[in-house]
């Protein structure tokens, strides 16, 4: 294919990505992305119309339907190369209309032979801090990665990869509009914050994500290396908690 049918192939796959968004309710670009800028400067006369404050994306259309477009935009994902080394598209899981969202790394081996995210060890710990820990349901948060494909002996994400596979995971944010999110480890946290700050310094410091705050904390994988760091977690996880306006187990809070 020369470069020119490319760029009009390119072209028109995101056209229909953006149709696909559009229909269920999914805003594209997200109002304050680098992308959004120039549609709101064109619009700056707008301001205080019905145009300017329109909501982000229409609220008769359910977290499952949007998700459902995301994934299907997403399809066989060729985007990077890690679909080479592949065995499933980890797409992520859990309710679609969840209020909490936890936000991590990359599949691993369990993951990848699964499809689905956090089932290894360090998922069995998540689990076990959300549900011994919080005194929620695992069914009732929705878990993602960063990249939905396994690096080939869990190395780190390159840059160009987490670019390639930005767009999926801002989608699903959008689509769940949870009300909280926790980035776990570096890579979650950075991804959430914009930040490249170490996660030692990050770690329990609210942030914000598209105007949802943010928790950084410590993947679990580093837990079952470090379980002192597990402390650490569960005040982060009580300050969620709070923020979701949920008991704190164990705290007169
Ligand atoms: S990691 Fe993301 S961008 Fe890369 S192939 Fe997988 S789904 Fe596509």
């Amino acid at each position: 294919m020369s470069e020119r049918s490319e760029l009009v192939a390119d072209l028109l796959a995101h056209a229909r990505f953006l149709e696909g968004l559009d229909k269920v309710g999914v805003a594209w670009p997200p109002a304050g992305s680098a992308d959004a800028e120039p549609q709101v400067a064109a619009g700056a006369s707008l301001q205080g119309s019905a145009v300017a404050s329109a909501p982000l994306a229409v609220a008769s259309v359910g977290g499952a339907e949007r998700l459902k477009a995301v994934r299907a935009e997403l399809g066989d994902c060729q985007r990077c190369r890690l679909a080479g080394g592949r065995k499933t598209i980890v797409f992520g899981q859990g309710n679609p209309d969840a209020e909490l969202m936890f936000v991590g790394e990359a599949p691993g081996a369990d993951e990848d032979e699964q499809g689905l995210a956090f089932v290894g060890r360090a998922g069995q710990l998540l689990t076990d801090i959300i549900e011994k820990g919080m005194k929620l349901r695992r069914a009732d948060v929705f878990i993602a990665n960063v990249l939905k494909c396994r690096p080939p002996q869990n190395r780190n994400p390159e840059p160009d990869e987490i670019l390639s596979c930005q767009p999926f995971l801002e989608a699903q944010i959008r689509a769940i509009r949870p009300r909280v999110l926790v980035g776990l480890g570096k890579f979650g946290a950075h991804w959430l914050l914009k930040t490249a700050a170490p996660i030692t310094r990050l770690r329990g410091q609210l942030g914000e994500y598209e105007g949802i705050p943010v928790m950084p904390t410590y993947h679990p994988a580093y837990l079952l290396r470090n379980p002192a760091g597990k402390k650490d977690v569960w005040e982060d996880m009580k300050a969620v908690l709070r923020l979701l306006g949920r008991p704190v187990p164990g705290g007169s809070e």
